[in-house]
C-alpha cells in the first residue's frame, strides 16, 4: 500500500506566532512530529498572491519579511531551508496541462510559511517550496489545482496551505484576544462542517451569509481550497487539528488531512 503523506491547512494568524509558544504552535509542532520526515514541503501561502501560478525553483530561497510594524526580533528571523529545483520541476509536470511557471529569483519563503515552519521543522533541514496563488482565477481553479497535487503525497511531499478561514483585519478588536464575533464563529463552524464531511463542497462557502465579512479578500481563504482539493482527491475528509479565534475577526482553525 502506498503511503500518502499527510497534508494540512494552518491558520497562521499574527506573524508573532513565529516567536511565541501557544496552543496553536504546539498543535503545529505535534502535527509535524507525527509523520516521517518529508522529502520536501510545498506551501501555498496567503502571502504570495499574484497574477500568475508559479513555484519557487531556487536552490537557496531567501527569507522574506513581508510585513511592517512588528518588533525587530521578528525581522531577525531567518528560515534557512534549502529549495529543491527537482521537486519544482516535478510540480510543473504533475499538474499539466495547468501551467505553473518556475520562479528562479522573485519570491522565497514568506512569513505565511516560515512563521509556521519554525515550529514544525525548527532545524530547517527539509527543502521548502512555495506555490503562488493566482489572484486572477476563481475558486474552482484553486480547488482543482489542489486535487492535481495529489500524486505528490505519495512521493513524500508534505503540502501545507497557510492562511486563515476568517481573516478581516479591518474589523479586528484588540480587546478580544482568544475570542471570535458571532459571524466569525458562524462562518468558521459552517466551513468546519464541510471540511470534516465532504471537502468537495467547500465552494458553497462563497454563498454563505457571512462570506463577505469573513473573507473580505480571498488571499487567506484560498489556501484552504488546495487542501479541500487534496481531500476530495483522496476521498478522505479532513479533521480539526486545532481551533480558536483571535481579536474577534480571525479564525485560527487548522485542518489535517491524515496520512493513509
Ligand atoms: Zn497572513
Amino acid at each position: 500500500m502506498t503511503l500518502l503523506m499527510p497534508a494540512a491547512f494552518v491558520g497562521h494568524g499574527s506573524p508573532m506566532n513565529a516567536l511565541e509558544h501557544n496552543r496553536y504552535t504546539d498543535a503545529w509542532s505535534n502535527f509535524a512530529s507525527s509523520m516521517p520526515k518529508p522529502k520536501a514541503i510545498l506551501v501555498i501561502s496567503a502571502h504570495w498572491f499574484v497574477n500568475i501560478t508559479a513555484v519557487t525553483a531556487m536552490a537557496v530561497p531567501r527569507t522574506i519579511h513581508d510585513f511592517y510594524g512588528f518588533p525587530s526580533s521578528l525581522f531577525d528571523v531567518r528560515y534557512p531551508a534549502p529549495g529543491d529545483p527537482g521537486v519544482a520541476q516535478r510540480i510543473v509536470d504533475v499538474v499539466q496541462p495547468t501551467y505553473v511557471g518556475l520562479d528562479e529569483d522573485s519570491w522565497g519563503i514568506d512569513h505565511g510559511t516560515w512563521s509556521v515552519l519554525v515550529h514544525m521543522f525548527p532545524d530547517a533541514d527539509v527543502p521548502v517550496l512555495q506555490l503562488s496563488i493566482n489572484a486572477s482565477l476563481p475558486y474552482e481553479y484553486h480547488f482543482n489545482l489542489g486535487a492535481q497535487l495529489h500524486a505528490l503525497r505519495s512521493e513524500g511531499v508534505l503540502i501545507i496551505g497557510s492562511g486563515n478561514v476568517v481573516h478581516n483585519l479591518r474589523l479586528m478588536d484588540w480587546n478580544s484576544p482568544g475570542q471570535g464575533t458571532y459571524w466569525a464563529q458562524r462562518f468558521d463552524e459552517d466551513v468546519r462542517a464541510i471540511m470534516t464531511s465532504d471537502s468537495s463542497e467547500l465552494g458553497r462557502a462563497g454563498d454563505h451569509v457571512d462570506y463577505r465579512l469573513a473573507v473580505p479578500t480571498p488571499d487567506h481563504f484560498l489556501p484552504l481550497a488546495y487542501i479541500a482539493g487534496l481531500s476530495a482527491a483522496a476521498a478522505t475528509p479532513t479533521r480539526t487539528l486545532v481551533d480558536g479565534y483571535e481579536m474577534g475577526s480571525l479564525s485560527m482553525t487548522a485542518y489535517e488531512l491524515p496520512a493513509t
